[in-house]
């Protein structure tokens, strides 16, 4: 059995150096690298805060976006300790370095209650590396600076990395707060979960996406299907999707997915188009099988809010990842917005899943509460719907001795 963050309070950790893995990738403005949502900051409050309680050395350690293996200044936790300090209500030093000389002595000077947060984890290549060693080497050095190590960062649990998966078997580890209640929503929905069942994609990457639709597709009593990836879905349907998101190689799969799926897969019935990605140009609403060939398609249209909203009202378990256009510019953001209003309304358990989406929920100043859970992770909570293995979740199935 899996060791609790409670077991780990219980044996005391007071004046103990813990190592604490949080998922802390919020999105930066590009210009001003402000925080434009710190909601994941906010998720990892309860763990760091029930540690410092006891009495411990908090050493976090974290990444921000796709550095390229290197330090890059644009990349720094810098905005991220400072409102993490703010958050906390206490100083939060952030060392020069993952865990070199300047990460030793922070954490060395750490007193009880303290907490530092190590440089972005990315800025070593060997955070990603498939090579073992490689890994094992920067986790040797992680786990050097602390006594026991808590993983936090559902974000990264379906990460090889080694501050998610090495360093845990280098040290006494648990499982953080947001981690724990983030499984127990996704065992819900995983076990049983009361029917209708639906589920709502969007988002971009269909790649990613086809796999968690091809393990839901049996469990499921209706996927909707909308964003940047409905097109690739229209396209295997044969309709022209003119300058659209379009993964071309995944046309063939979606097209078999369309055919075992019946009318359990349902499409946008009608699209909001624009003659380019940006917010000053001059939209237009068509249907979803005449979008013109200079035009793409950046929004589901109404017509498509209303249906999937149909679709909905009924159901006793949501699960919505990927918003259904490109929230982020104002001309684009009813479908998005229609589809998160229909999901808070629903009766019955509702969960948010993806970074993006969970950002929209709160940029379009929907009421958080209304939803039964919003998750941090994306990708992790997919692939723990897909039913892969989740390394960082394997690594502290153990008692935890190590
Ligand atoms: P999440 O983080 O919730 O899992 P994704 O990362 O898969 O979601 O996708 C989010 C992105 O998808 C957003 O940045 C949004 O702008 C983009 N997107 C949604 N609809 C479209 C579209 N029609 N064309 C291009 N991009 C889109
Ligand atoms: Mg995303």
């Amino acid at each position: 059995m899996a060791r609790s963050l409670d077991d780990l309070l219980a044996e005391g950790v007071a004046g103990r150096r813990v190592l604490v893995r949080t998922d802390l990738n919020v999105p930066l403005d590009k210009q001003t690298r402000a925080i434009t949502d710190d909601g994941r900051i906010r998720a990892s409050l309860p763990t760091l805060q029930a540690l410092r309680d006891a009495g411990a050395r908090v050493v976090v350690a974290a990444h921000l976006g796709r550095p390229k293996g290197a330090p890059d200044p644009q990349y720094s936790l810098a905005p991220v300790a400072e409102r993490l300090a703010e958050l906390l209500g206490t100083p939060v030093p952030l060392a020069g370095d993952v865990a070199g000389e300047d990460a030793r002595a922070k954490a060395g000077a750490l007193g009880d209650g303290d907490v530092l947060l190590l440089e972005n984890v990315r800025f070593e290549a060997a955070e990603t590396s498939k090579d073992d060693a490689e890994r094992g080497e920067l986790a040797d050095r992680l786990a050097a600076l602390a006594d026991v190590y808590v993983d936090d960062a559902f974000g990264a649990v379906h990460r090889r990395h080694a501050s998610v998966f090495d360093v845990a078997q280098r040290l006494p580890h648990v499982a953080g707060r947001l981690v724990a209640a983030e499984l127990e929503v996704l065992t819900r929905l995983t076990t049983d979960p009361e029917r209708p069942y639906v589920v709502v994609l969007g988002g971009s990457k269909v790649s990613d996406k086809l796999a968690v639709i091809e393990a839901l597709l049996p469990k499921v009593d209706r996927l909707l299907v909308g964003g940047g990836m409905c097109f690739t879905f229209l396209a295997a349907q044969g309709h022209g999707v003119g300058r659209s998101l379009l993964e071309a190689d995944q046309v063939d799969t979606c097209r078999r997915l369309l055919a075992e799926a019946g009318d359990r897969i349902v499409l946008p019935l009608d699209v909001v188009v624009a003659p380019e990605f940006s917010a000053d140009v001059e939209t237009a609403i068509v249907p979803a099988e005449e979008i013109p060939d200079d035009r793409m398609g950046l929004d589901v249209g109404p017509r498509t809010v209303e249906a999937f909203g149909r679709e909905l009202a009924d159901a006793r378990t949501v699960f919505w990842n990927g918003p259904m256009g490109v929230f982020e510019l104002a001309p684009y953001q009813a479908g998005t917005r229609g589809v998160a209003e229909a999901v808070a309304a629903v009766d019955g358990l509702s969960v948010v899943g993806g970074g993006d989406s969970a950002a929209a929920v709160r940029q379009l100043g929907l009421d958080e509460a209304a939803y039964g859970h919003i998750s941090t992770g994306g990708g992790a909570s997919l692939e723990y719907l897909e039913g892969r293995e989740l390394p960082g979740l394997t690594v502290l199935e153990d008692g935890g001795e190590g």
